[in-house]
């Protein structure tokens, strides 16, 4: 492996996604994207592009039709579900628009559980889940549950949940879609915040003002990527 190579967080190479049914569906084309350890990347595109299979794809969720994904230089085709699950667990995060937290758990619990699948001890666990919360701004909130927190909030204890493994990229599918305006912008400002701390984030949205602010934007349409504009460039594996 070279240098460059050990910049490079995921690699999807001339994947198709064609879903069963009659007749089938298409929802990605021959879709190549490679995304650097340190990147920021908006993947716009109007409702029903193949954004969300793009992340199920790239984050191990699915199986692609043909093509291959590598996530820190492992070929996803190559692991079995089990190895899959483990690779998911340790190496990816992610953050989904409905947050799907535990209501009946305390945050604390609901980022702890992040954890399940990397044999944490449950008190480790729970201090990296404290210090997760943290770095989401609500060191506060360890003991309430979900339903006593607002939306923006839920979605901190979500990207929280996805950063407490330390994982090697953040997939976020539409994080802001159920928030307000003015709650949105805010959390895009933390996952700026994360990423000018070093997170890689790769962040799913429809709505090109958010796309507009983001250092590198993949565009698609109709399962193909039309553009990718403000890519990293790599030499020697040093970011220019
Ligand atoms: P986006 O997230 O950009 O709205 P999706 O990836 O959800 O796009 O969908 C892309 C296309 O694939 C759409 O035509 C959608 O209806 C179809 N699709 C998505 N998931 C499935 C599925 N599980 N089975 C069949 N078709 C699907
Ligand atoms: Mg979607």
């Amino acid at each position: 492996m070279s240098d460059t190579d050990a910049r490079v967080v995921l690699e999807v190479a001339g994947v198709t996604k064609t879903y069963p049914g009659v007749p089938p569906l298409t929802a990605l084309r021959e879709v190549s994207l490679t995304v650097a350890a340190g990147e920021l990347v908006a993947v716009v595109g109007p409702s029903g592009s193949g954004k969300t299979t793009l992340l199920q794809v790239m984050g191990g969720l699915d199986r692609p039709s043909s093509g291959t994904v590598m996530i820190t230089g492992l070929d996803l085709a190559r692991l079995s579900d089990r190895q899959l699950s483990t690779l998911r667990a340790g190496r990816v995060g992610f953050v989904f628009q409905q947050f799907f937290l535990a209501e009946h758990a305390t945050l604390l619990d609901n980022v702890a559980d992040g954890l399940l699948y990397a044999g944490v001890p449950i008190g480790r666990r729970r201090e990296r889940a404290a210090e997760a919360l943290a770095s989401v701004g609500l060191p506060d909130r360890l003991h309430v549950r979900p339903t006593q927190i607002s939306g923006g909030q839920r979605q901190r204890v979500a990207i929280a949940r996805a950063l407490v493994g330390s994982p090697a990229i953040v997939l976020a599918d539409e994080p802001t879609g159920n928030l307000d305006q003015a709650t949105g912008q805010t959390l895009l400002t933390l996952l700026e915040e994360l990423n000018a701390g070093g997170t890689t984030i790769v962040l799913i949205t429809h709505d090109e003002r958010i796309a507009a602010r983001m250092p590198r934007r993949v565009e698609m349409l109709d399962g193909r990527i039309v553009g990718d504009a403000g890519r990293a460039r790599i030499s020697r594996g040093v970011y220019s």
